[in-house]
């Protein structure tokens, strides 16, 4: 289809500027569409023009970005003032800070033709001239013709501005538009973003006044601003307003190369992201909706969050090595001999002096032949457990056991059996109706949501028992039980007798990594077949090196995992005085809510008062089991693990009713 991109801009000597349109239309409709801009140029309430030009330019279609119009939301509001406390708690949401000032600079713009380009962080201009500003230009809706037709002969403000706002905010370095009209008569304003889309706020300026302006809110650098600027002023827009027009994600925009145009050929009018949308508001209304909670620290006992000094009940590391300062000087010291990369996967050229020094000691620290070290826990248990069972064997697997465990027995084809929790009289129920197949039972060592301990005699004596593999997972157990922190086995005192002791080094360990120690025909077997280990690249050597440091301390300085323990029998203690029931043996301290709404607002009253628990919701846990899971610290104090424990009685006392 051949399009005309038309410009129409008339005015006179008495009132400069009258009237301005702009269209890109097809072939076809030149002729009349022409008449009819003038027609709307010669009929206008501000007068007559001595001056009209109509600039027409052919656009080939390639030059044709073709964007869906962003979601618009309607806020109802009052006054100017109502309506520009909303627009400050918008940029708020985008994390703006200086969000008042912003506000404050837009009068500025008020007398300018165009936009203002503002750097949001600095607030400075970045327009190359300030009077002129910046014009958003060659951009118009998609439409039927039929539809074109009877829009064509009014103004319509609204479809005008979200057609302008849907190619403004597409640019990946504009973070928002504000824009109130310049018409006296028109007193809606907007804010439009990529992350939610055209918020029109239906009183933004009062009711006559002629002052009206817009902000384009930018963040890059100066070159992705010349670029910015460049699309804005020439880049070929046709916005699809659909019924349900929905806002462009991150990434539906068209990534592009410094001077180079947009282009994004054809449009498809499937709605593509509809379902995503769907099912994230039914989130929202379910109270189970994530958001990321960003900590501004390293992780310790105190962290920063929000600017605030608050008390960490969440972490997972147990034993505070991830500031450590001997094992930072460690890493520090192999990061500037070893560099920052592995460059390979294990088997090709990622295994360095690290690697293998690590495994050394986790084959040392665990009592085993040897150990093979995964990227990740997840990737240990997504790997390994596909290696150990094949179709036709059967796992047995605890209903609480983790994700990664639940992945791998998926991936392995072979039948899951779950068992219900720890018990063992159900597991030998289930394995004797499928006896004489060859298997695998795979428990998590401490339960990752209720703290509990797997019952370890038990389940070794029935792996024995059926001739079947037995496999832990002691992500939660390393570091934090038995005397000296070895996990599962030492707790009881079963050193030797699992075939198979998974672990990660993100947990007490403070580092990064998954690990599985066992007999070398079980390390070797791993290596030759678990795909997570063989096809993806392995971890840096900075990371080998603190976990390593990091299991020599727990081994050279015991303190560390004798006070984890005081203090889990201590923080029950407190617990259990105020009246909350508390019962663990691990530094995963479950505190039982039920409805997932109450659990966020008990959540929200302790994180107020600067104890940093977070609400465990459903998937992480059943629907109607949701709780706070409080997890302990070997360098809390006894005196900080008291006033938690008084602060999370009274904030369940508190929210009692909701
Ligand atoms: C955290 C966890 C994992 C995964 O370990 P990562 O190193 O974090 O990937 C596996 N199993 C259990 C029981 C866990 O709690």
């Amino acid at each position: 289809m051949n399009r005309y991109s038309i410009k129409m801009r008339a005015s006179n000597k008495e009132e400069g500027h009258i009237s301005g349109a702009e269209k890109i239309i097809p072939e076809e409709e030149l002729e009349q569409y022409c008449a009819r801009l003038l027609t709307r140029a010669l009929r206008h309430s501000k007068g007559k023009p001595d001056f009209i030009n109509l600039k027409i330019e052919a656009v080939r279609e390639e030059e044709i970005l073709h964007l869906p119009a962003l979601k618009v939301t309607t806020i109802a509001t009052s006054s100017p003032e109502e309506g520009m406390e909303v627009v400050l708690d918008y940029l708020r949401r985008l994390g703006l800070e200086r969000a008042e000032e912003i506000l404050a600079l837009w009068k500025q713009s008020y007398c300018m033709r165009g936009a203002m380009l503002l750097d949001a962080d600095t607030l400075r201009r970045l327009e190359p001239d300030r009077d002129r500003g910046i014009r958003a230009t060659y951009m118009d809706m998609e439409t039927e013709d039929a539809e074109r037709q009877s829009a064509c002969g009014g103004k319509n403000h609204f479809n005008e501005a979200l057609v302008l706002a849907t190619k403004v905010v597409n640019h990946p370095n504009i973070l928002a538009e504000l824009c109130i009209s310049d018409d006296p008569d028109y007193v809606t304003g907007y804010i439009a973003s990529r992350e939610f889309g055209y918020v029109r706020i239906t009183t933004l300026k009062g009711l006559g006044s002629p002052l009206g302006g817009r902000i384009f809110l930018f963040r890059g650098t100066d070159g992705e601003r010349d670029d910015c600027i460049r699309y804005l002023q020439q880049q070929k827009v046709l916005v699809h307003v659909g019924d349900k027009a929905s806002t462009p994600a991150a990434h539906s925009r068209v990534s592009h190369e410094s001077g180079k145009l947009y282009e994004r050929k054809g449009t498809n009018p499937v709605d593509k992201w509809k379902r995503m949308e769907e099912e994230l508001q039914a989130l929202r209304e379910q109270h189970l909706y994530r958001e990321i909670k960003v900590i501004e620290s390293p992780q310790r006992a105190h962290v920063r969050y929000r600017g605030r000094d608050m008390l960490m009940l969440a972490s997972n590391s147990y034993l505070d090595l991830c500031d450590e300062a001997q094992v930072k000087a460690y890493a520090a010291k192999v990061l500037m001999e070893y560099g920052t990369g592995s460059g390979g996967s294990r088997l090709t050229t990622g295994t360095g002096i690290c690697h293998t020094q690590l495994e050394d000691a986790l084959a040392r620290f665990k009592g085993r032949e040897a150990a093979i070290v995964f990227n990740t826990g997840f990737a240990a248990n997504s790997g390994v457990i596909p290696c150990l069972c094949r179709e036709g064997d059967v796992i047995y697997s605890d209903e609480k056991n983790h994700a990664s465990i639940i992945d791998g027995c998926r991936q392995s084809r072979a039948e899951t059996v779950v068992y219900r929790h720890n018990d063992m009289a159900d597991l030998e129920r289930k394995i004797r109706e499928r006896q004489g197949r060859q298997g695998l039972i795979v428990s998590d060592g401490v339960f990752s949501m209720d703290g509990d301990i797997v019952n370890l005699p038990g389940l070794v004596e029935l792996a024995d028992a059926y001739g079947l593999l037995s496999m832990i997972d002691e992500a939660h157990a390393t570091g934090v039980i038995g005397d000296t922190g070895r996990g599962c086995e030492e707790h009881f005192h079963m050193e030797g007798q699992v075939d198979i002791l998974m672990g990660t080094l993100s947990k007490a360990i403070g580092a990064e990594g998954g690990y599985v120690c066992g007999s070398r025909t079980l390390t070797e077997y791993l290596k030759n077949k678990a795909r997570s280990y063989i096809f993806s690249t392995s971890l840096s050597p900075v990371t080998m090196a603190a976990a390593k440091r990091a299991l020599e301390l727990i081994e050279k300085e015991p303190w560390r995992v004798e006070r984890l323990q005081e203090n889990i029998s201590h923080f029950c203690g407190q617990l259990r005085e105020h009246g909350v029931e508390a019962d663990s043996e691990t530094a995963i301290i479950p505190i039982r809510i039920g409805e997932e709404e109450k659990a966020v607002k008990v959540s929200a009253r302790l994180m107020e008062q600067g104890f940093f628990i977070p609400a465990i919701r459903y998937p992480t846990v059943k629907k109607g089991e949701a709780m706070l899971r409080a997890a302990l610290m070997a360098t809390h104090t006894k005196e900080e693990l008291a006033a938690a424990a008084a602060a999370i009685a009274e904030a369940i006392d508190y929210c009692g009713g909701c």
